[in-house]
């Protein structure tokens, strides 16, 4: 949090002079899959029942390996909005999984920002927790929780630039093209 606070909205690059202890991640967009992705973990938009369901979860659990995946999300008993939790990547070319609950959009006033802010920042503690160098995201909550995407981007880069992490690099994933220009010129690419 010390370093978030010095360097909110300051790009990766700088805050690492801020601080080279704890460095932001390096920040980049792909226009791809998450299952098909080779970092070291993957993000899954989940639900707070981990139970499997549609969109990228449902990509995820079919990629994976769909009862390897649902036993071990049966195991962690939930997840809150804003937590995350890993489980193993079974069939994926990532080695781990960091389920994460997005924030369901109400109009913004919910404190929407705040909880998806925290999947971000969540997920990244628990994949640096576990080794994990490198993780790619989901544009989490902007399918069916109704998150609207050009907020949801800013959001996400926002989040990732002021996060202390061991992981090094933060891929951002776009399903759409829509996404992956939003991506692009939030970072300036
Ligand atoms: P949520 O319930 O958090 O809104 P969704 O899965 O409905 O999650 O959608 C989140 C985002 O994931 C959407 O932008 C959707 O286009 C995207 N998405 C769906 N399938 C994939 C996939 N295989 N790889 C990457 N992104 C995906």
């Amino acid at each position: 949090m010390a370093r978030g606070a010095l360097t909110a909205g300051v790009h990766g690059a700088d805050a690492v002079e801020e601080n080279a202890a704890v460095p932001a991640p390096r920040l980049e967009a792909v226009h791809g899959d998450i299952t098909a992705q080779d970092t070291d973990a993957v993000v899954n938009a989940a639900n707070a029942a981990l139970a499997g369901g549609g969109g990228v979860d449902g990509a995820i659990h079919r990629a994976a390996g769909a009862a390897d995946l649902h036993a071990a999300c049966a195991a962690l008993g939930g997840c809150d909005p804003g937590d995350a939790k890993a489980t193993p990547g079974f069939a994926l070319p990532a080695r781990w999984i960091i389920h994460t609950v997005g924030p369901v959009w109400a109009g913004g006033g919910r404190g929407e920002p705040d909880v998806l802010a925290s999947c971000y920042r969540r997920s990244l503690e628990v994949a640096g927790g576990l080794g994990a160098r490198s993780v790619a995201f989901p544009a989490i909550s902007t399918g069916v929780y109704g998150y609207p995407a050009a907020q949801a981007a800013e959001v996400a880069v926002a989040a990732l630039r002021a996060v202390d992490t061991e992981v090094a690099l933060a891929r951002l994933v776009a399903f759409d093209t829509a996404t992956y220009d939003l991506y692009r010129s939030l970072l300036g690419t």
